[in-house]
């Protein structure tokens, strides 16, 4: 075999990095950025540029397919047709006893659109029940919500080169530095050519994207709508508001004005903790910018207000009249490499293909029609990725089929997911690999081809859907998750899974999107191998995609105007402290790892960085607690316990905790699992849990 050199995408994060593969029958895969390709222009962060140790290491690899024949039983190695026809049966009967709702799905944001938009053929389509949901449910909904709420779809209406155009930023509850590292890179360029340029930054953490702003304001967890408020204020009053764009292109301005006016910058300031200065200060910034982009992530995502803390930043975008054009704009960072193409096809509970509603009688027929369907679409909402291990542990649901994630460590409360899966009769784990500590609870274990092992397309957040092509064979009997999920539907007997390739999923999905908003029905295979990337809509043959949505100032709204909405919650919902558990714990995203650790842990040049947990703790409470930095710490909530390093910073506020999101079994027992601790608030609307705001205590560890 030759040395081989192909295109492809990054299997990380949703900034959808271009990346050159070359496949050396020698020495295997290696990898490095692509210089043409327009997101990262040559760039690597540390977690791309190691991708190819991922691939290089099959040795923690499933297999072959393994399957045990009672809960009593060891795994054995079985064939696929044994594998699939006794997962047929088990669905099957389960589906006869119990109805359709009694098994759900569980899929990932790393799923490929066309691996997505087959799942949710097969389960919304022909199993009968809308219970399927994705991890990306655990950081994307409450910003689809928040865009629907406000442009009345689920629409990202920047592109990345917006960055370029721009002279303010407001990263608000995200760290891209670390994060989204190519984005802010390009940033950072941008000011370092342009001394215009600002950066605010709203962290209750002095991360790196925050030491590299003009601004930062560490404000007090949950506090964000009153901050976005009461800049709203002093941008009305200094006469900041774009009164044509609002007279024209909005709804419900007076609503927001009366609110936001009867904000006090002074009562704000107390709430958040920050300045009354210090909110002048990035007030005026925005109010003098000329391309003004909102940037954020988890950290508005993930709380029980999530959704009213996007539409409360969307609000400043529609005063400023920052929308739909160059270098402005809300830009929502999407944490998985296809958690936009997931949304694309309906890969949510509540969601249907191309951007229509299960609650809507005229879409679920439509689809159904598509989809050639004699019986109607179930109306009844699906249960979300907290629900569905809810209802496992009640019993109401038996059966879980488990794509590419580690719910044991990703979901909030693991312990009630350990218990929700240990009750489940049955549990599919379709997966890459024997890391996932979710799978010592499969009753059959799938072994599923991975990144450059099969083909097919993703999304990134700016809309940008890139071709990914087979470079390699997937190990030992291992299989495209196109190709698993197809075996099962025709082992189910249904019809409408005649696919031979993901290239036949991504034909049909593309006819569906015709005349839509998403529209790529003149978008194929072919143009996208040959033509590079591009970004939704492509509603034409000629047509080089569209980088910015609403140039036009015309929104998906019935009356086409943006609308300004009124938070149910303006102060947080959240448990708050006390006496018991005085502090906030909030989690997230280190530099080097991704998730749940299956792949990055075993790469060691990512565990240098930062080898092991430590809980962050500012030196004035480790002080109160008598803890000294390096010291072991145990970490309390009503859920749960870790135990973990302590790092004594002034980085974080006082009253403040934060631990990484990542380690699950690594180490020697599960007490560095974060999510041990984490509370099982969702957001009312996104179901999005609360992640970012746990009320626990800290104390020193004291050997038994
Ligand atoms: Fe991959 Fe994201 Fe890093 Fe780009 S920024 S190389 S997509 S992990």
């Amino acid at each position: 075999m030759q040395k081989s050199e192909i295109k492809t995408t990054c299997s990380y994060c949703g900034v959808g990095c271009g990346i050159i593969v070359t496949n050396d029958p020698k020495n295997g895969v290696s990898v490095k950025g692509d210089v043409n390709h327009p997101v990262n222009k040559g760039m690597l962060c540390s977690k791309g540029m190691n991708l190819h140790y991922v691939v290089n290491d099959t040795s923690d690899r499933i297999l072959y397919p393994e399957m045990r024949w009672s809960k009593s039983h060891p795994k054995e190695r079985v064939s696929w047709d044994t594998a699939l026809d006794r997962a047929a049966a088990v669905f099957s009967s389960i589906i006869k006893k119990h109805g359709p709702d009694s098994v759900g799905f569980y899929i990932s944001g790393q799923c490929l659109t066309e691996e997505y938009y087959l799942v949710n053929k097969l389960v919304k389509g022909f199993l009968k029940t809308n219970n399927i949901d994705t991890n990306s449910r655990l950081c994307m909904s409450s910003a689809v919500a928040g865009y629907k709420k406000t442009f009345g779809e689920d629409s990202v209406p920047i592109a990345y080169d917006d960055i370029e155009l721009a002279d303010t930023f407001l990263i608000t509850g995200a760290n891209p530095a670390w994060c989204h590292p190519i984005l802010f890179r390009r940033i950072e360029q941008h000011k370092e050519k342009n001394s215009k340029v600002k950066i605010i930054v709203i962290d209750p953490r002095r991360t790196d994207s925050a030491i590299a702003a003009d601004l930062h304001l560490q404000i007090v967890p949950g506090t964000d709508i009153i901050l976005y408020h009461a800049l709203g204020k002093r941008l009305i009053e200094k006469g900041y508001a774009d009164n044509d764009f609002i007279k024209n292109h909005t709804e419900n301005f007076n609503l927001y004005k009366d609110l936001v006016m009867s904000s006090s910058l002074e009562k704000a300031s107390k709430l958040c903790g920050i300045s009354v200065n210090d909110i002048k200060l990035a007030a005026d910034m925005i109010g003098k910018a000329k391309g003004f982009l909102s940037l954020w992530a988890m950290g508005l995502n993930q709380s029980a207000i999530g959704v009213d803390k996007n539409t409360a930043l969307l609000n400043l975008s529609l005063l400023t009249g920052h929308v739909g054009k160059p270098g402005s704009g809300p830009f929502s960072l999407t944490g998985q490499p296809n958690a936009m193409g997931g949304r694309e096809v309906g890969g949510m509970a509540n969601l249907l293909a191309v951007h229509k509603e299960l609650n809507n009688p005229v879409h679920r027929k439509e689809v159904a029609d598509f989809w050639g369907i004699e019986d109607e679409i179930s109306e009844k909402p699906g249960l979300t990725a907290t629900e569905m291990f809810d209802a496992l542990e009640s019993g109401k649901m038996k059966a879980i089929w488990i794509i590419c994630t580690n719910p044991l460590v990703s979901l909030p409360d693991s312990r009630r997911v350990e218990k929700a899966l240990a009750n489940a009769k049955f549990v599919v784990v379709q997966d890459i690999s024997h890391n996932a500590d979710t799978s010592k609870f499969a009753d059959l274990l799938l072994p599923a081809a991975g990144w450059l092992e099969k083909e097919g397309t993703m999304t990134n957040s700016e809309r940008r859907i890139s071709y990914l092509p087979k470079g390699i064979n997937a190990p030992g009997e291992a299989l495209s998750d196109v190709e698993i999920l197809t075996r099962f539907a025709k082992k189910m007997n249904f019809s409408g899974f005649n696919f031979n390739t993901p290239e036949d999923v991504y034909k049909e999905y593309c006819l569906m999107t015709k005349n839509t908003t998403i529209d790529i029905s003149f978008l194929n295979y072919n143009r996208l191998k040959n033509e590079g990337t591009f970004q939704w809509p492509v509603p034409d043959y000629g047509h080089p995609g569209t980088p910015r949505l609403f140039a036009d100032k015309k929104f998906y709204t019935p009356s086409q105007k943006a609308i300004f909405n009124i938070p149910t919650a303006i102060e947080n919902t959240s448990e708050q402290p006390n006496n018991q558990f005085p502090y906030i714990l909030t989690t997230g995203r280190i530099r080097d790892q991704w998730h749940t650790m299956t792949k990055t842990g075993k790469v060691s040049r990512l565990m240098t960085h930062i080898p092991s947990p430590v809980l962050e703790i500012n030196p004035i409470d480790a002080y109160k607690a008598s803890i000294n930095n390096g010291n072991i710490v145990v970490v309390t909530s009503k859920n749960g316990t870790v135990r973990v390093k302590a790092k004594v910073s002034d980085t974080i506020r006082e009253g403040v905790l934060f631990l990484p999101m990542h380690w699950g079994k690594q180490l020697e027992n599960d007490l560095n699992r974060t999510n041990n601790l984490t509370n099982t608030l969702v957001d009312p609307v996104s179901k999005e849990p609360d992640f970012k705001y746990t009320t626990v205590s800290v104390s020193k560890y004291v050997k038994p």
